[in-house]
């Protein structure tokens, strides 16, 4: 690499003007969302095509480059930074929505395309995506669906994005083949199913952090505007009567009732639950129908539906306006993942007894949504301080080690600073198959090196 001036080779690809090597165009690159410690790539690229990525990654291994591949940024756990020195895919200019399907209710976009500028957009025409995570108005569609991202705002309804709401997918592989998944793959077919040619490609590649390719295009399904909202929230004395309601949501009314629900516990109130809930539904009589019926359950268990102020401002800005939430400072997440409904306890003990009574740490909440037949659940801090870095780091695996030896399924898996070392040691079918793709797709182990999977275990 060092006898090769990569920066001409990139620049003969996307121009001088959307490549740098420098060192104060490359420092803001070097942190994510989380105390990971700062990483450098040595040149960042602004590709504007599919084309040029295929150009790109073909250079990367002639050269023995690695790339990292970079969203809206907004993820915290390490999950994009160059963990040995490589080039950087800012993807921000490829954000453009490409297509509004109004009959078939689809929306064809860039990846970098955010959350809050699509449904901006499809508001306009009485239409919307609905389900969204809670990350603000930077997080991508693209950097979202290449984790399978999950959240507060419809998910209890519709399931994390990955689950139903994409149709096809878009991938340049590290070896610069494209690749177009579901009906997509077939010629003149259109955009309209995700699983109907074969296996379906599309859930390789969700959730896979980006090392197994570059996701240039998704197509999504899209629902009409709801013209009516209700919110709802309650504070519940026992996490039983957390989990019960959660049974209920999921089981007894299916998932028609809630469109999201959230869960948060405060590090001075352990046994206070707030829960904060959406009601869905396109008619009025609808909601209300649901809504008598959420009070009526909270009413047999003892408790009250209080003010829901709090619960529209917080769902009403999940798209387009949570910067506030930043005031207590920068948020670190750990303990988080995927959990069964009555396993949510485990989780809850760890905190409660590991973290506010044992350690005396009462700066992290506790929180979770429930989507379908599961919580996405999770502890954060807040910290404004780098002195403060380290501190956590250290608790933060100190607690990860625990919850991971049980039956948390690890969220967002990033690299050495995230949870990779968690999986990565956890010898199971699955990783061996992951390993097995990745080497077949990626022989050189171009993509995201050093993230998801440790180099050594690729040799
Ligand atoms: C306050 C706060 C709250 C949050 N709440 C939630 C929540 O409720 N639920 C949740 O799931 N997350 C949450 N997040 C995390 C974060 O917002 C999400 O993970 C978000 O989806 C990341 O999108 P992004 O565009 O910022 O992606 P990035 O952080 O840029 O990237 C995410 C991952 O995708 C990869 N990637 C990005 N673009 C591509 C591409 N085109 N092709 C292939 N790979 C790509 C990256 O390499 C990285 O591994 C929260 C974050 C914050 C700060």
């Amino acid at each position: 690499m060092a006898d090769v001036d990569i920066t001409s080779l990139l620049s003969s690809i996307v121009g001088p003007e959307r490549v740098t090597d420098k060192d104060f165009d490359i420092i803001p690159y070097s942190r994510d969302l989380s105390p990971a410690r700062q990483k450098f790539p040595t040149h960042v690229v602004m590709p504007e095509t599919k084309e040029e990525i295929q150009e790109i990654l073909r250079i990367a291994n002639e050269h023995d480059i690695p790339v990292y591949i970079r969203g809206g940024g907004t993820s915290h756990w390490d999950a994009y930074l160059p963990q040995e020195p490589g080039i950087l895919l800012d993807m921000a200019r490829m954000n453009q929505i490409l297509d509004i399907d109004e009959r078939n209710l689809t929306v064809t976009v860039q990846p970098s395309c955010t959350f809050s500028k699509l449904d901006r957009e499809l508001r306009k025409q009485g239409l919307t995506y609905l389900c969204s995570e809670a990350g603000g108005p930077a997080m991508t569609v693209g950097g979202s669906v290449m984790k399978a991202g999950s959240g507060p705002h419809s998910t209890a309804k519709f399931g994390y994005h990955g689950d139903s709401d994409v149709i096809t997918l878009q991938m340049v592989l590290p070896n610069g083949d494209i690749v177009e998944t579901g009906s997509a793959a077939w010629p003149g077919a259109g955009k309209i199913k995700r699983q109907c040619l074969g296996p379906d490609l599309a859930g390789m590649f969700i959730g896979a952090e980006g090392v197994l390719g570059v996701c240039t295009e998704l197509t999504l399904r899209i629902r009409p505007v709801s013209n009516f909202k209700e919110r709802l929230l309650t504070m519940m004395s026992s996490l039983d009567d957390v989990i019960e309601f959660g049974h209920f949501i999921n089981r007894h009314v299916g998932d028609e009732y809630l469109q999201g629900i959230y869960l948060w516990v405060d590090p001075n109130e352990p046994d206070a639950f707030l829960v904060m809930m959406d009601v869905f539904g396109y008619e009025e009589e609808i909601i209300d129908h649901r809504k008598r019926r959420i009070l009526q359950w909270l009413k047999e268990h003892g408790y009250e539906s209080m003010d829901p102020a709090p619960a529209h401002d917080y769902f009403d800005r999940i798209l387009t306006g949570l910067t506030d939430i930043f005031a207590a400072g920068v948020w670190h997440f750990f303990g988080a993942g995927t959990i069964a409904i009555d396993k949510i306890r485990f989780l809850y003990k760890v905190w409660k007894e590991e973290l506010v009574e044992k350690r005396g740490y009462k700066k992290a909440g506790f929180g979770g949504q429930v989507v379908p037949r599961s919580w996405l659940a999770f502890m954060v801090t807040n910290y404004k301080e780098p002195e403060e870095w380290d501190e956590i780091i250290k608790l933060a695996n100190e607690i990860n080690e625990i919850c991971h030896e049980g039956p948390l399924v690890p969220y967002g898996i990033g690299g050495k600073d995230g949870l990779m070392p968690y999986l990565a040691s956890h010898d199971t079918g699955y990783y061996r198959l992951l390993k097995m793709l990745k080497k077949t797709l990626d022989p050189k182990n171009i993509l995201q090196r050093g993230i998801m999977i440790p180099k050594e275990e690729l040799q």
